[in-house]
């Protein structure tokens, strides 16, 4: 998970990230605050708002770029989840998906906004390749309750807003609270105007290497998309104002240490 901002981007362009390549995972971006243009290398062009999500599968490659849009508002606050694809998954053709609507319920007294994945019976249309959660749960008054989870899960909970007290954690801002599988409910006290953000899935029990903004299995397979993305073979994105990001230097040293 990136997590950016709360941040003020009034004197600035905002968010300019160029682009650059990626394989073997689906990006889910959600912003709180802001709008942000995505455009990548299978056309798509669109600008994402606060309770909308933008969904690409990289699968066997995808290139895109994510920019504020000209005139911006004052603030930028969003977040992006990486989604490793599973084996059997990984290599599928690239997709983008925009949901400008999700489904929402209320569970354990909380306003829940379904991303991906289920929650309390309520399924997102965005799709996914494995077994997984993402929510975004709102007190809309100072609450406590308990948010019903899948056993075989495990769980991550972050902080956007507010002040809330998860599985008698108080979280803190820029902290990631993990929690195992085992859980069938998740007990949340939050103050009021409090938002959460609650994903997980089934322990994926494969090994994964991530560098730079591939997710792989082997260093050959990282090596090799590497010389596509320095070969132009992702494709170009058209629109952005701007040459794409190179790839940095394969240090194998390196590599290794990130598994
Ligand atoms: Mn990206």
């Amino acid at each position: 998970m990136d997590h950016y901002g709360p941040a003020s981007v009034d004197a600035g362009p905002g968010m300019q990230v160029p682009p650059h390549p990626h394989i073997g995972l689906q990006t889910l971006t959600w912003l709180f605050e802001g709008e942000v243009i995505h455009r990548d290398s299978l056309g798509s062009e669109k600008v994402i708002r606060p309770g909308q999500l933008n969904l690409m599968t990289a699968g066997k490659g995808v290139a895109h770029s994510e920019q504020s849009v000209r005139h911006h508002g004052p603030r930028l606050h969003g977040l992006q989840l990486w989604v490793a694809l599973p084996d059997h998954s990984r290599r599928v053709d690239p997709s983008f998906q925009h949901l400008p609507e999700l489904p929402r319920t209320e569970v354990g007294g909380f306003q829940a906004t379904v991303l991906a994945g289920s929650l309390a019976g309520v399924a997102s249309p965005a799709r996914s390749w494995s077994e997984l959660v993402g929510a975004e749960l709102e007190a809309v008054g100072d609450t406590m309750g308990e948010i019903p989870l899948l056993p075989t899960h495990e769980h991550g909970v972050v902080l956007a807003q507010g002040h809330a007290v998860v599985a008698g954690t108080f979280l803190q801002p820029g902290r990631l609270l993990y929690l195992g599988p085992g859980r069938e409910v998740l007990p949340i006290s939050a103050r009021t105007t409090t938002r959460l953000l609650l994903f997980g899935g089934q322990p994926l029990g494969e090994p994964l290497l991530m560098w730079w903004n591939f997710v792989a299995r082997t260093g050959e397979e990282i090596a090799q998309a590497v010389a596509d993305w320095n070969a132009g073979r992702f494709g170009p994105v058209a629109g952005y104002p701007g040459p794409p990001l190179a790839a940095p230097a394969l240090d194998p040293v390196r590599l290794v240490a990130r598994f």
